[in-house]
C-alpha cells in the first residue's frame, strides 16, 4: 500500500504537468484537495438554479486556485465573504497557508450541458433530467463540471451531500444513500443524499423523473445490500427479470474482488446509455427490454465498476483499460456465475476474435500499448477490449486462486485511491508474490500479441514427450519474455492432460514430460486462458456426422462420420511460402483431431472492404472483389515441412466465403494469392484450370492487334518485355478479351499481366 502511496504521489505531478491547456493551471492544481461538496439543486426549474460549497485543503502555497465548471454564475463567497466579480479559474488564497480549510460557495445556474460528443453532461430531456459523468470528446473527460463546480480529474475524491428539489410530480434518483424525502404542498419532492465514500467527480450523479421503482435485496457474501431500480417505460416483471442475474453475479463478484464497499446498489433506465454513477449506474434502456447478450454484460459490467474504477481509479484517462478493460473483465466472471463456464468462455473467444480482427482498426488503424491511450481512443475498444482481454490473460498467467488474491489485496489496500499502470504492476507483484514486469513490459506497455507454435514429439517411451514452443509477435516488434502457456493433451479416447510451460525466452524445449497416457494429439490453450493470438473451434460430430461451424477459428467442418476435429486459429502469417505465392494472409489454421473417414474442411476469406460479421479479416490480404480465381488453400501437415496447393473450390462469393478441401487431413493450412503458372507445383488432387493466359492471335502480323484471353475479369496492367528483358510497351487498366494495339519489331517477346490477384506469362510471336 505504501509503495502505491508513493507512486500516485509522484505520478500527480506528472498527470497535472499534462493538463496544462485545458481548464486547469498545473500549479494551482496541484495546490488543493476538495474534502466535500454540499450541493443543492432545484431542478423543479429552468434554468436549473445551484448552490455548491466546497470543503477544500490547501496543499501548497498559492496565490489562486481554480475550479471547473460549465455553468452560468451568479455570485462567489470564500469563507462565507462574497467577493465581487470573482473569477472561478482564479479565486484569490493569498490570505491563507498550506493546510488551511477553505470553503468556497458558488450560486449558479444551467439549462443542461452535453459535450459534443452528444453523451456526457446533464442532460435535461421531457421525460427525465440525469447527468452521465463522463464524455467522449470533451477534455478533460470527465464532466463533473457540467452540473456543479468542481475539480474534474480522477484523483481528488471528496465526499458529497446532494440536497434536490424536483418539479411537481416527479421524484429524485441519486448517488448516495437517502436521508429523506419530502414532498411540499405544490408536490414538489425534497431529497437529500450522502456520499460518504471519497468518490471522484465523474460517479456522482443526480436524476429526476416520473420514477417507477422495484425495490430488492441482493443477498451476498459480505452482506445484503438493498437495491433500487428505477425504470420509466417496461414492466415491472421485465424490470424484475434484467436483475434476477445479480443474486448470481454479486456474490461471484465479492467473492473475486471483496467486499462491496458502496452501501446500497442502484440503476436507472435512461436514454443516452450506461455510466457507472455510485449507487446510480445510469443503465441503457434497451437494457431492461431486451434478453440479448449485451443486456446482461451490461449490467454486470457497470456493477463490476464498483471495483474497477470506482474503488481503484486509474490516475489518469491515458490508463483507462484499468477501468474498463476492467469492468469488462467481471462482465465475463459475472457470466461465469450466472451463465456458466462454457457460455462465459464463449463469450470471452468472441471478444478475443474481434479484438485481434479489428481493435486496431477501429482505434486509427495502430496497435496500441493500453497504457499511454491518446485522448481520442480513450474510451476506444483498445481500453475496453484489449484492457478486458490482459487481465483475462493475467488470471491465467497467475492461476486463478493467486490472481483473485491478489485482486482482493488491491481492492483492500488501495481501496478509494488511483494507480497507474506502473502501480497497479508493481502493487500486484508485491500481493501475488510473482513479478510481473515482464508480463506487463509486453501486455500493457507494449502494443500487439503473442502467437504460440507448440510442437510435440514423442520418446522411446510413447507417454513421455518432448515440447517445443516458440513466439510470434503479432501487431508489436516486441518480445514477451514471461510466458506461461498451457497445452492440453489428448488420448485416443479424448481424456485430457494439461500442462503449463513458462519460459522467459523466445522459445523453450523440454524434454522428458511423462503423461498418463500415450497422446493422440494435443491443443494449445485449450481451456482459453491466455489472450494470445489464438482463437479455437472443436467440432464432435457422431455416428450420423453432421455439419459444425466453428465461428471464432473462422472454418467449418462436415462429415458422414464421426469425427472430433480441433482447429486453432492462428493471427500470424504462416511461413515458408513457396515461389509463385503473391500474397499470404496475415493467418494460418492448425486442424489436429481424430477422425476415420473423410471430412470437408471449409475455411473463411473476407475481401478488404466487404461489409461482413467479419469485417477485416482479410485486410490487406485479399482486396479484389471481381475475382477470387487466384484465392488458393495451402496445407502442410506440419511446420517445416513444405506447403503444397489443396484446393480452390469455394462456397460463397468473391466477397466472402470458404475455401474448401474434401478430405481435411491433419496439420496447417492458410489462404494465399498464388500465381500457378510460376509456382509450377503438383496441386493435391486436381487439375489447374485458370492460371493460364492466351494471345490471339498469335503469331500476330504487322499492325494486326491482338487479344489477350485470361479467366480474369479484373483489370490488369500489361508489360511486353522482348527477348532481353527490356519493356517495349506498358498499359493499365486492361481487360480479357479487348484487343491491344501492338505494333512491334519483328521478333520474339513476353507478355505479362498482372492485377492484385494473379501474374501470367505468355510467349508472342511478332511476324
Ligand atoms: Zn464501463
Amino acid at each position: 500500500m505504501k509503495a502505491v502511496i508513493n507512486l500516485y504521489r509522484c505520478m500527480l505531478t506528472l498527470a497535472l504537468l499534462m493538463t496544462v491547456g485545458g481548464r486547469l493551471a498545473a500549479q494551482t492544481a496541484d495546490s488543493v484537495d476538495v474534502l466535500h461538496y454540499d450541493i443543492t439543486l432545484d431542478l423543479s426549474q429552468r434554468p436549473v438554479r445551484g448552490d455548491a460549497t466546497l470543503t477544500l485543503r490547501l496543499l501548497q502555497p498559492c496565490n489562486t486556485i481554480a475550479l471547473d465548471y460549465v455553468l452560468g454564475i451568479d455570485s462567489v463567497a470564500v469563507d462565507g465573504s462574497v467577493v465581487a466579480g470573482a473569477d472561478l479559474a482564479a479565486l484569490p488564497m493569498a490570505s491563507h497557508s498550506v493546510g488551511d480549510t477553505v470553503t468556497v460557495r458558488v450560486w449558479y445556474y444551467t439549462y443542461g450541458y452535453v459535450e459534443s460528443g452528444g453523451w456526457g453532461g446533464l442532460h435535461v430531456d421531457n421525460d427525465m433530467t440525469y447527468n452521465l459523468g463522463v464524455g467522449f470528446d470533451d477534455d478533460p473527460h470527465i464532466m463533473g463540471r457540467a452540473w456543479f463546480p468542481c475539480r474534474d480529474n480522477f484523483y481528488d475524491k471528496a465526499t458529497y451531500t446532494l440536497n434536490v428539489t424536483t418539479k411537481a410530480g416527479w421524484t429524485a434518483e441519486c448517488g448516495g444513500s437517502c436521508q429523506n424525502r419530502s414532498v411540499d404542498a405544490g408536490n414538489k419532492e425534497h431529497s437529500q443524499w450522502h456520499i460518504s465514500q471519497p468518490t471522484p467527480t465523474y460517479l456522482v450523479s443526480v436524476s429526476q423523473a416520473n420514477w417507477k421503482r422495484v425495490y430488492d435485496t441482493v443477498t451476498s457474501v459480505y452482506g445484503d445490500y438493498p437495491a433500487t431500480y428505477g425504470y420509466l417505460y417496461p414492466s415491472q416483471s421485465q424490470v424484475q427479470a434484467a436483475f434476477a442475474q445479480l443474486d448470481s453475479v454479486m456474490p461471484m463478484f465479492e467473492r473475486c474482488f471483496g467486499p462491496y464497499r458502496w452501501g446500497r446498489i442502484g440503476y436507472i433506465a435512461t436514454a443516452k446509455g450506461s455510466m457507472e454513477h455510485v449507487n446510480n449506474i445510469a443503465l441503457a434502456r434497451q437494457a431492461l427490454t431486451s434478453s440479448e447478450e449485451f443486456a446482461k454484460t451490461t449490467i454486470a459490467h457497470e456493477l463490476g465498476h464498483a471495483w474497477f474504477g470506482n474503488l481503484v481509479t486509474c490516475l489518469t484517462a491515458g490508463d483507462m483499460w484499468i477501468n474498463e478493460g476492467g469492468a469488462s473483465f467481471t462482465s465475463e466472471v459475472g457470466m461465469e456465475a450466472y451463465m456458466g463456464r462454457a457460455w462465459s468462455d464463449d463469450y470471452y473467444q468472441r471478444n478475443l476474435e474481434s479484438v485481434l480482427r479489428t481493435a486496431h482498426v477501429d482505434d486509427g488503424g495502430h496497435y496500441r500499448p493500453l497504457h499511454g491511450v491518446p485522448h481520442r481512443y480513450t474510451y476506444g475498444r483498445t481500453s475496453y477490449d484489449k484492457g478486458w482481454m490482459v487481465w483475462h490473460s493475467l488470471r491465467g498467467y497467475l492461476g486463478e486462486e493467486r490472481f483473485y488474491a491478489a485482486l482482493r489485496q488491491l481492492m483492500e489496500r488501495c481501496a478509494f485511491g488511483n494507480v497507474d499502470a506502473s502501480a497497479l504492476r508493481d502493487s500486484l507483484s508485491l500481493y501475488s508474490g510473482v513479478d510481473l514486469t515482464p508480463f506487463f513490459a509486453f501486455h500493457v506497455f507494449s502494443p500487439g500479441f503473442v502467437d504460440y507454435d507448440v510442437d510435440v514429439t514423442a520418446a522411446e517411451f510413447p507417454a513421455t514427450v518432448s515440447v517445443a514452443i516458440s513466439q510470434r509477435s503479432v501487431g508489436t516488434t516486441a518480445t514477451a519474455y514471461a510466458n506461461r502457456v498451457p497445452v492440453t493433451f489428448f488420448s485416443a479416447t479424448l481424456d485430457t492432460c494439461k500442462r503449463w510451460f513458462s519460459f522467459a525466452g523466445t522459445d523453450t524445449v523440454v524434454s522428458g514430460i511423462t503423461l498418463p497416457f500415450e497422446p493422440a494429439f494435443w491443443v494449445l490453450d485449450y481451456d482459453k486462458e491466455i489472450s494470445d493470438a489464438v482463437t479455437i473451434g472443436e467440432a464432435h460430430l457422431g455416428a450420423e456426422g453432421g455439419n459444425a461451424s466453428l465461428a471464432v477459428a473462422h472454418a467449418a467442418v462436415s462429415a458422414a462420420t464421426p469425427a472430433d476435429v480441433y482447429v486453432e486459429h492462428h493471427w500470424s502469417p504462416a511461413d515458408g511460402m513457396p515461389y509463385g505465392v503473391q500474397r499470404s494472409a496475415q493467418r494460418r489454421w492448425r486442424v489436429t483431431g481424430q477422425w476415420q473417414g473423410a471430412v470437408e474442411g471449409r475455411f473463411r476469406f473476407v475481401r478488404t472492404g466487404h461489409s461482413s460479421n467479419y469485417n477485416d479479416l482479410d485486410r490487406g490480404f485479399y482486396s479484389q472483389a471481381a475475382s477470387v480465381d487466384s484465392l488458393w488453400l495451402l496445407f502442410r501437415p506440419q511446420g517445416g515441412t513444405e506447403w503444397q496447393l489443396v484446393a480452390r473450390q469455394m462456397t460463397g462469393n468473391a466477397n466472402e466465403g470458404y475455401l474448401v478441401t474434401d478430405s481435411l487431413r491433419a496439420g496447417e493450412y492458410t489462404i494465399a494469392v498464388v500465381d500457378t503458372a510460376r509456382m509450377g507445383v503438383e496441386v493435391m488432387g486436381m487439375t489447374p484450370q485458370s492460371g493460364t493466359l492466351r494471345l490471339f492471335p498469335n503469331p500476330v502480323g504487322q499492325g494486326q492487334p491482338i487479344t489477350l484471353l485470361t479467366e480474369c475479369p479484373a483489370p490488369y496492367s500489361v508489360t511486353v518485355s522482348d527477348e532481353g528483358g527490356r519493356i517495349v510497351w506498358q498499359h493499365d487498366a486492361w481487360r480479357d478479351g479487348r484487343p491491344l494495339p501492338l505494333s512491334l519489331q519483328k521478333g520474339i517477346y513476353f507478355v505479362r499481366i498482372e492485377n492484385n490477384l494473379l501474374s501470367l506469362q505468355s510467349k508472342l510471336i511478332q511476324l
